[in-house]
Order: structure tokens, then C-alpha cells, then sequence
């Protein structure tokens, strides 16, 4: 859970959107803030959230009947657009032999295996749920495969919402983690070191100062919850050397980036080998599914093989593995190759037309995934990424959702592409992007 700057209410976004005003209004009397998941509430741009709809391709369809090019793609998951014919193809064959049985089934069997084809350091693979159940189930793993208890996670990555990892650093260098919620204790969070991103005097620092401690370290395997902050060169590589050094395992959490940087996601590119690896996001292909895994001899020591416990009634469903194994069937050279060049191309248009506008701006990129920092310095962590001017986004993201382009509505989010972008999509992004700028500039505090 990162802390960033919010709207406020009076601030006013008058764009209209009557029928999920409608909704919005209706899902705050069931659920709290009307969403069932924070960030889709528009709390940090402001304005009414768009219900959804349809989704087509490129393309989502609101619930007043308006059509957006999709920018954010489930936020992560939809790499291949939505509704590729050939994953609801798959989705169907499955549904209609039955929806869960809770017993094995070879679609798991065949969704394991395309993973640890994939991802070379991923011997063994366990099927979760939720990449929050991946990042937890690791660090459990870790912790008992070590017998050690603290955990070692940097600002600004985020891992789900596990209680362990919603802790925020204290002042200071090297100080354990404060809760970062009410409902985390501070025994939950206390095993937390929690330093700066890209650090790793820091790093070297907390494993002297807690020899024989640290059960692990766990990182984004490149950071995209705070924006896009790739690792600096090396430093991916001095975590898992640090890591060997000290016996604690090196957890590369890749829900984000996992088979959609690359093939074999972040590790395709930069060939760091963690200990572990979490995914989630493409690979349940627009379902819940997610995964840890890594070297047999540590997931060895996961129930029923070993003495660490973890389970879950709906792991490895019927449906949501074959939906996965859908999309990464689909997803070939050509796909990444589609994927990175459209990353290429909006990522173009968007410098061009801020620069036109003189708008100080950073793009960050990370394989396809990127992400505008309104700034004009580089970012490299969390303090960094929150001193832009995120109000300049605000009159962006407006600009761009009222011309019908739907971006994460944060500033501290990366943007997702998909293969389905094609060329008049684009152009409507193009179309759209002047009058952002301008709205971008000429924005005040
Ligand atoms: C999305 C995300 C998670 C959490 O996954 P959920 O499926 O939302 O629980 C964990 N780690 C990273 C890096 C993520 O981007």
C-alpha cells in the first residue's frame, strides 16, 4: 500500500459519466468507497470511476455507452486485448466441462509446466490465487526453509497486501517496518526491514547489523508500483550475491512483469536467478491465478512434499488455467515483439507531445511496461518518484479520459499495452495526447 497524494474532493473533474455516477453511488451503499479494490475508486485523480462494461481488443466500453482505448489492460493481465477469441475459446471448453472439482487436473499440470519452460530459475511451481497469496506463500517458504524470521523489502515496491509487507520504513536508514495500515500489528511488521530502492550499501548495512537473521530478501524483479523504477545496472545482482552471501533466499516477486516483459518476464532480461519467483497478473490470462516458485530443493519443503504449510480450495481452477494457458500459448516472439514496438510507439507520442507543451516529464521504462514521472530528474525510488508534480497528471489523465484513453488513474502506476493495439487505436491516442499536454501545462497545484 503506498501512501501518495490524493484529490481532493472540492477539486472539480465535471466530466459526465451518469449511469456509473449511478453505480458508483449504488456500490458505495454495499461496499466501502464503492470498490473492491482501492485504486479503481479514482481517490488519487478524482472524478467518478468509469463501470466497465465490454471489453473488445483495444478497446472498453463504460456503462454510459462510451468507448476508451484501454491503457491500463486489467493492469497487467489483458496483454493480448480482451476477449481474444482464442481464450474465450479456451475459457469455454473449459466452463462447460465443469467450473471446479478440487482434485488435480491436467490443465494445472500443463500451466506448471509452460512456466518452468519458460522461466529457467522455476524448477517447481505452486498455483495460488492472487499474487498477494504468491508474495505471502514465498515468504512463509523462505522463512521456514531458513529458520529465520525477518524479511528484507524496499519502499515503494509493492507486494499485495500481505501484513508482513504493508509496512512502511520508519526515519532513518535500516529501521525496522511500522505498520503501514491499522489491523497490521507491530509484531506483523516488526520483522520487516524496510529500505530504499536501488540501495545496496543499505542492503550490505541491515545484513550486518542482523547476522544469521534474514530470511530473505524480497523485491519487485522491476519496480512498477510506484511508477516505472527499473533496477540500476547491477543491482538485481547484488541482491541475489548478498542474498548467497548471508544464506537468505532471493525472492523475485514478478506478479508484475512475469511473461509480459519478456517470455520468461524481467528474468529474460536482465538473467538475475532468484531463489523464488511470484507471478500472477498474464499468466491467469484475466482470471485469478497467480504462482511461486523456483528451486526444487527450497519448494521441496511445501506441503505435502515438505513441513510448510499452504493450500487453497480454488488453486489451480479449471478455468482460470486454461484461460492462462491460452494467452501464454499465445504469447510467441512475434506477440512480445508486437507488444514491445506498440510500448515503443505510444511511449513516443507521449514525449513528443509533453515536449511540444515543455512539460517536464521522465519516461521510465521497463521492457513494454513505462510509466510518466512529471519531473525532470531520473527516479530511481520512492522519495523520488513522489517529488513530481503528480497534479500535472491529474489534468492529463482527465484530458485523456474525457477524449476516450483510459489510463491507471495514479501517477505512481505503470501503463500497460497489449498486442491488440492496433493502428487506429494508436491514432486515437495520438489525437487525444495535444490537448492533454496543454491541460499538463498549464495545470496548477
Ligand atoms: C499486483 C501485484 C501483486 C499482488 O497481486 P494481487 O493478485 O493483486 O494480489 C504483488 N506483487 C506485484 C509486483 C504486483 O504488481
Amino acid at each position: 500500500m503506498n501512501e501518495f497524494p490524493q484529490v481532493r474532493p472540492e477539486q472539480p473533474y465535471a466530466y459526465e459519466a451518469p449511469v456509473s455516477q449511478v453505480l458508483f453511488d449504488r456500490a458505495a451503499v454495499v461496499t466501502p468507497g464503492g470498490v473492491n479494490s482501492p485504486v479503481r475508486a479514482f481517490r488519487a485523480v478524482g472524478g467518478t470511476p468509469r463501470f466497465m462494461v465490454s471489453g473488445t481488443g483495444p478497446y472498453l466500453t463504460d456503462a454510459d455507452g462510451r468507448e476508451y482505448v484501454d491503457l491500463v489492460c486489467s493492469w497487467g493481465p489483458m496483454i493480448l486485448g480482451h476477449a481474444h477469441p482464442e481464450v474465450i475459446a479456451a475459457v469455454q471448453d473449459a466452463v462447460a466441462r465443469g467450473t471446479s472439482f478440487g482434485t488435480p487436473g491436467e490443465g494445472e499440470v500443463a500451466l506448471a509446466e509452460e512456466i518452468v519452460a519458460r522461466v529457467e530459475p522455476v524448477e517447481q511451481v505452486r498455483l495460488v490465487s492472487s499474487g498477494t497469496e504468491a508474495t505471502m506463500s514465498a515468504i512463509r517458504l523462505a522463512r521456514g526453509f531458513t529458520g529465520r524470521a525477518k524479511v528484507i523489502k524496499f519502499a515503494g515496491c509493492y507486494h499485495g497486501h500481505v501484513d508482513a509487507l504493508l509496512a512502511a520504513a520508519g526515519s532513518g536508514l535500516a529501521t525496522f517496518g511500522l505498520p503501514d495500515t491499522p489491523g497490521v500489528t507491530g509484531a506483523q511488521a516488526g520483522d520487516t526491514i524496510v529500505l530504499p530502492y536501488n540501495d545496496l550499501e543499505a542492503v550490505h548495512a541491515a545484513f550486518h547489523a542482523h547476522p544469521g537473521e534474514i530470511a530473505c530478501v524480497i523485491t519487485e524483479a522491476s519496480p512498477g508500483n510506484m511508477g516505472v523504477v527499473p533496477p540500476q545496472p547491477g543491482f538485481n545482482a547484488g541482491l541475489k550475491a548478498a542474498c548467497e552471501k548471508n544464506g537468505a533466499l532471493f525472492i523475485s516477486d514478478e506478479v508484475m512483469t512475469g511473461f509480459r516483459t519478456s517470455k520468461a518476464g524481467w528474468y529474460g532480461i536482465d538473467g538475475v536467478k532468484a531463489d523464488l519467483l511470484t507471478f500472477g497478473k498474464v499468466m491467469g490470462g484475466g482470471f485469478p491465478a497467480a504462482a511461486f516458485g523456483g528451486r526444487a530443493d527450497v519448494m521441496a519443503h511445501l506441503a505435502p512434499a515438505g513441513p510448510v504449510y499452504q493450500a487453497g480450495t480454488l488453486s489451480g481452477n479449471p478455468v482460470a488455467t486454461a484461460a492462462g494457458l491460452a494467452q501464454l500459448r499465445l504469447m510467441d516472439d512475434a506477440a512480445y515483439e508486437k507488444v514491445d514496438a506498440v510500448s515503443a510507439e505510444i511511449r513516443g507520442l507521449v514525449g513528443a507531445a509533453l515536449t511540444k507543451e515543455g512539460v517536464a516529464h521522465r519516461l521510465q521504462v521497463a521492457g513494454n511496461m513505462f510509466s510518466v514521472f512529471f519531473t525532470d530528474r531520473e527516479v530511481r525510488d520512492y522519495d523520488g518518484a513522489k517529488a513530481q508534480e503528480s497534479f500535472r497528471f491529474t489534468a492529463f489523465f482527465h484530458s485523456l479520459l474525457s477524449q476516450g484513453v483510459y489510463l491507471p488513474p495514479s501517477a505512481f502506476e505503470s501503463w500497460f499495452v497489449s498486442t491488440a493495439l492496433d493502428s487506429a487505436a494508436i491514432e486515437r491516442v495520438a489525437a487525444a495526447l495535444p490537448a492533454a499536454a496543454r491541460a499538463a501545462a498549464e495545470a496548477t497545484e
